[in-house]
């Protein structure tokens, strides 16, 4: 009778742990769409971003770009691309700029963890 009960208390167990797994990865799903609706939010932002097209980068050059951390808009009013000492800027009056660090086109009020204060000219 007891080995009964502990084949019971098995199941048990073992369908808590069932349901439990259920309820993770039902939760993780549920993460993991909130994260897309975010990039999704993103993705609507790049949009708007006129340096965010990105044809003919290599894999590894958009790879970079996340890498650094590059961002259209900087989390820091004071350190932006066209204040950074790796800035590249536009010609011929284009929005967008360029970077001696990340390749392709480069916001100038963006940011990345490469950022330098541009040295005094
Ligand atoms: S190194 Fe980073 S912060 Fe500096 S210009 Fe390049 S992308 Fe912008």
């Amino acid at each position: 009778m007891k080995d009964k009960m502990n084949r019971r208390e098995f199941l048990e167990k073992v369908s808590l742990l069932g349901i439990g797994a259920i309820g993770a990865a039902s939760l993780l799903n549920a993460c993991g769409k909130k994260e897309e609706s975010a990039s999704q939010g993103s993705g609507q932002a790049a949009k708007a971003d006129p340096c965010a097209d990105l044809t003919g980068l290599t894999a590894d050059e958009k790879q970079l770009r996340v890498t650094f951390q590059y961002v259209a808009e900087s989390p820091y009013p004071d350190k932006l691309c066209d204040n950074c000492g790796f800035w590249v800027a536009p010609e011929g009056g284009a929005a967008c700029g360029g970077c001696k660090v990340i390749k392709g086109p480069i916001h100038p009020k963006g940011h990345c963890t490469s950022w330098v204060a541009m040295p005094p000219s």
